[in-house]
């Protein structure tokens, strides 16, 4: 059967996403996976993500230098987004800020997802005069 045979893909992506707590894209899923899997195609990488996300299987954090970013993290949260390496990092310890949701009156807030952009550590130290 059809679903079957797509089984070992489906559950080797499924487990690539979970197995990161960065958010990468289907192009970096494809580029992992491909030596294990020789005959997987990107569309089928990306097919799956779709489906993931649509079972609530998996997050995406929306599209970052135009590409997707997916997750394992499917509850709302705070963002961080490196503006020199896109690395997207997830923001520990804070609370989403639903009483800004007060302020804006245009209904009943149940969620506030925030970004933070600028320059992660790793970039800031690695530009740091030695
Ligand atoms: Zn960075
Ligand atoms: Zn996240």
């Amino acid at each position: 059967m059809a679903v079957h045979k797509h089984s070992k893909k489906r559950d080797a992506i499924l487990e690539c996403i979970r197995s990161t707590s960065s958010h990468p894209t289907a192009e970096w899923v494809y580029a992992q996976l491909k030596p294990q899997i020789p005959d997987l195609s990107l569309g089928t990488v990306y097919r799956n993500l779709s489906i993931f996300k649509q079972e609530g299987l998996i997050g995406s954090m929306g599209v970052v230098d135009g590409m997707e970013r997916f997750e394992r993290n499917t509850e709302p949260h705070t963002h961080f987004i490196c503006n020199h390496c896109s690395a997207v990092i997830d923001v520990e310890d804070m609370d989403p800020p639903l009483h800004l949701g007060r302020q804006i009156g245009c209904g009943n807030v149940e969620t506030c997802i925030l970004t933070f952009t600028g320059i992660c550590n790793q970039c800031a130290e690695q530009s740091a005069p030695a």
